[in-house]
């Protein structure tokens, strides 16, 4: 069965580069009834911060992208990976080279001077391993010099490189520790991981660790190189495209399941599909659908989406996120009563919202209190003429019964008989109202907020 896994380096936040890749392979794993693994790569010890570890993973289950398993650490696999050193050493296929800088240095001055390639050759890789037994060493692979090597990418096609292109690369340091390369390809093994999705950049790298899978006997996984993410101009994205952390837009306010369906897209489509649930991407996710040529980031686009997962997710589901929200970025709660009221006033308030804070500012009518302190341009909707309009409006909507209809018929046989427009009384009810000029439909509102409510509000605004 399926085995992915997702091997950030905890050296910063969780990029978008790195929340697309994650989930990737997620939808890859899931879709399949596979596992998705997380493994942090954090064997460069002086660049590694337990903090970035937090932010990636904070960011990920804001994603909603659960892994299976623990975090697994790669330095603490360190003892196993020089294990597999010491293996392919015993095997004959790696030895021990005593080179030393400065020798590798003069073989690549010789080689320039020479024209050939300044691919350091050692003259220690057929030499009898007892020569120098205490002499400081590095640990390199065989790699094959003749003939070529593979990568069979299921995004990039067959990727050939020429054998000759590739030295006897260092497996362990002097100091006796793994590096990186083997680290990856040892913990990919013992993982089970059968198929690493990963930006293109690594795409040089999996044929250097291919012949560390060969020279063990071990199953090589599939291979899926994904091109990366460029700004709208075309450039590799960087910060003045905007935000690159996930959680700048967990902050922006962006619902985490419009964020995933962008993030999909993002390299990846299904026909002409957009708009998709997390069902959908699971089932159709699949390797043919991704492109060849690196993706352009659209904010537009992710709006978009947002506001459509937001019209599509259900009421108490949203006020669920939506209290998240409020937590993360303004650190305080909902009081119960007012939870409630959005939850009933959700249906309007998620009109064309397409992130949390603006589903948030229509919901001034229900987070403010009486007396309503109405900001600039409400204040402006509230003249002497406009509140003597709701000073007598105020008696037919005590009359009214309290339903849409109920409303909408006192409202409009108050403005037949008063010759005003209906558009003359809606700024003064909106200020009324919510002490707001953008707001849900003035109906909504005292539907909402119910008799007493409204008309004590309206009536404050009269005075
Ligand atoms: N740690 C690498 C990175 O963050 C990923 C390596 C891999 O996926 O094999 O770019």
């Amino acid at each position: 069965s399926v085995v992915t896994r997702f091997a950030p380096s905890p050296t910063g936040f969780l990029h978008i580069g790195g929340a697309r890749t994650a989930l990737f392979n997620w939808l890859y794993a899931r879709g399949r009834g596979g596992k998705f693994l997380l493994r942090i790569e954090d064997t460069d010890r002086a660049r590694s911060t337990p903090d970035a570890t937090q932010a990636i993973l904070q960011g990920l289950k804001w994603l909603g992208l659960d892994w299976d398993g623990g975090v697994v650490s790669q330095h603490e696999g360190a003892t196993r990976h020089a294990e597999v050193a010491h293996q392919l050493l015993n095997a004959g296929k790696a030895y021990k080279c005593f080179s030393t800088q400065d020798e590798i240095a003069a073989f690549r001055d010789q080689a320039r001077a020479a024209g050939t390639s300044t691919l350091f050759r050692s003259p220690w890789r057929d030499a009898a391993p007892a020569d120098h037994p205490d002499a400081p060493h590095v640990v390199r692979i065989k790699a094959p010099l003749e003939g070529t090597t593979v990568i069979r990418d299921r995004v990039q096609g067959d990727v050939t490189i020429g054998n000759d292109q590739l030295d006897d690369m260092v497996l362990l340091r002097s100091d006796g520790s793994p590096v990186y390369m083997l680290a990856v390809v040892v913990d990919d093994h013992d993982m089970g991981v059968t198929h690493v999705i990963r930006g293109d950049d690594h795409l040089n790298n999996a044929a250097r660790q291919m012949l560390i899978y060969e020279a063990m006997g071990w199953n090589v996984p599939v291979w899926a190189h994904i091109p990366l993410i460029h700004g709208p101009d075309g450039k590799k994205l960087s910060k003045r495209h905007g935000a690159l952390a996930a959680r700048e837009y967990q902050a922006m306010g962006y619902p985490a399941a419009g964020m995933r369906n962008y993030l999909a897209r993002l390299g990846w489509s299904h026909g002409d599909a957009e708009f998709f649930t997390d069902e959908q991407a699971l089932e159709w996710f699949d390797f043919d659908g991704i492109g060849k040529s690196p993706a352009r980031f659209d904010t537009k686009k992710l709006e978009n989406l947002c506001g459509r997962h937001i019209a599509a997710t259900d009421d108490a589901a949203l006020l669920h996120e939506l209290q998240d929200f409020i937590a993360v970025t303004e650190r305080r709660a909902l009081t119960r009563t007012q939870a409630e009221t959005m939850e009933r006033a959700m249906y309007c308030l998620k009109d064309r919202a397409r992130t949390f804070p603006e589903l948030l500012k229509k919901a001034a009518f229900i987070l403010n209190d009486r007396p309503i302190v109405p900001d600039e341009t409400a204040a402006g909707h509230l003249d002497s003429v406009s509140r003597r309009i709701l000073g007598e409006l105020t008696p037919h909507l005590q009359s009214a019964s309290w339903t849409r209809e109920g409303l909408e018929a006192a409202t409009s046989a108050f403005a037949d008989a008063k010759e005003i427009k209906f558009g003359k009384m809606a700024g003064p009810l909106r200020a009324a109202l919510a002490g707001r000029s953008v707001t849900p439909s003035v109906f909504d509102m005292m539907l909402v907020l119910g008799r007493e409510e409204s008309l004590a509000r309206i009536t404050e605004a009269a005075q």
